[in-house]
């Protein structure tokens, strides 16, 4: 089973990545081989600093180690150290309808967010996204809910690249926690928690201290009602029961018996408390790890060898059945 998935350097990894994703990735490790790619080519579609991009992506390899990450175990690596991304990228915009991309919510938000430049890499990340899990031939994705789109449309390139030109790429599954799949914005419960495009105050950062994590859910935005049931009326109080859920490893439904009875600001302390601890000895792995650069460096260049391995072989294939380059 080969396991394939991406995270940007974009900015502050927050809790929806951390439950929605990492915890994915750190699971993976233990049912087959994991690919995890520190998607810089990715972060070029919104906005960014050269220099600060190269940051950015020890930050994220820091914070994966830190959640537990093995190099030994998994394959982590930086994309742009695999040129065969960005040319399989292209390849793939062969197979790709143009209609299809139009119709992509990141796109049309994302886009429609833009004051200055809005670029046609936001507009064909989906086909990069497509490149990057089909040049490893991967089964499985993990990803949080808001790719499920992508993740579909992936899908449709890799049938349609097989039935024009034989079967030559796996289609790929996604895998979609049952919860916790989409956090959601403290302060406004009805947009996901987001790295790019998130108030700061409604979003718990993988490495905010205590005393913020606190402050963040206490100011919470819930419904004014009472009684700690998940319900579509009470899209504050169904995210932090998750939450819970989540880092407590039990059923939203034993959260709910538990706190039945609880008031809001109550249950609010005790979600923060629970969340604060689970993140602390992260913040602390993280601090050990984030200073020693040259180390993730040597990391993500021996990830990048092996990853590139297996990245060659797939573009040896696509090339030959496309008729692209040299006959082999
Ligand atoms: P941006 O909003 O700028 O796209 P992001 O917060 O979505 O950033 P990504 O690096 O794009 O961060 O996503 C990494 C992984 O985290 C993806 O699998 C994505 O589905 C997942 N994820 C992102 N936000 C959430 C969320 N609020 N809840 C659960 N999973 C999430
Ligand atoms: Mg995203």
């Amino acid at each position: 089973m080969r396991i394939f998935s991406g995270i940007q350097p974009t900015g502050r990894k927050h809790l929806g990545n951390y439950i929605g994703a990492i915890i994915q990735y750190v699971s993976s490790q233990e049912r087959g081989q994991a690919l995890i790619c520190v998607v810089d080519l990715h972060a070029l579609t919104v906005p960014f600093d050269p220099v600060e991009l190269r940051q950015l992506v020890y930050d994220t390899a820091a914070i994966l180690l830190a959640a537990g990450l093995d190099p030994e175990r998994c394959i982590l690596f930086r994309q742009s150290d695999v040129p065969e991304h960005s040319e399989l990228t292209w390849l793939l915009t062969a197979v790709t309808a143009k209609g299809d991309l139009e119709r992509m919510t990141q796109y049309k938000d994302k886009s429609a967010k833009q004051r200055e430049l809005s670029t046609a890499g936001l507009f064909l990340y989906p086909v990069l996204m497509a490149a990057d899990v089909l040049l490893y031939r991967a089964q499985e994705v993990p990803v949080g809910d808001d790719q499920r789109q992508h993740l579909e449309l992936m899908r449709d390139i890799a049938v349609r690249f097989n039935s024009r030109f034989g079967e030559t790429l796996v289609v790929p599954e996604a895998r979609i926690p049952e919860v916790g799949a989409r956090i959601m914005d403290l302060q406004d419960p009805t947009s996901k928690m987001s790295t790019t495009s998130a108030s700061v105050e409604g979003t718990v950062y993988v490495l905010d201290e205590p005393a913020q994590i606190e402050r963040k859910f206490k100011r919470a935005v819930t419904d004014s009602g009472e009684g700690v049931r998940r319900a579509p009326d009470k899209p504050g109080i169904t995210n932090l029961i998750d939450i819970l859920a989540v880092v407590r490893g039990q059923e939203p439904a034993q959260i709910e018996r538990e706190f039945a009875n609880t008031r809001y600001g109550e249950f609010k302390v005790a979600v923060a408390a629970a969340v604060s601890e689970y993140l602390a000895p992260v913040r602390e792995r993280y601090n050990e790890l984030r200073a020693d650069e040259a180390r993730l460096e040597e990391i993500l260049a021996a990830g990048a060898d092996r990853a590139r391995e297996i990245a060659v072989a797939t573009m040896a294939d696509v090339r030959a059945v496309m008729g692209v380059g040299a006959p082999r």
